[in-house]
């Protein structure tokens, strides 16, 4: 199967787990059902260039990982990433004085 193969299966709702490449589907529900993202995600994923694809992996990944008792901090939390830039900057600055 290949990797375009194994999208447009699971675009259509049948995520299957790539035995050959050993590789999940983009949501991870090939080997957790539940985790199958609605079918306005998949589409826009499949549609997605790599760059967007890259961050739907990311939210997917986040499930997976909430799902598993983490707590996931992402991009989204922009308050929280403004806080690291701000740090990131101060530093910078320490260092360039
Ligand atoms: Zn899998």
């Amino acid at each position: 199967m290949t990797y375009e193969e194994q999208l447009d299966l699971w675009v259509e709702g049948k995520p299957i787990h790539n035995k050959k490449r050993e590789e999940c589907c983009p949501d991870f529900s090939c080997c957790n059902i539940d985790l199958l993202a609605p079918l306005d995600e998949r589409i826009a994923f499949k549609n997605a260039n790599e760059d967007v694809r890259l961050s739907m992996l990311g939210t997917f990944l986040g499930r997976l990982l909430e799902r598993q008792g983490h707590e996931v901090i992402t991009s989204m939390d922009e308050e929280l990433i403004n806080n690291l830039k701000r740090d990131r900057d101060s530093n910078n600055k320490r260092r360039t004085q």
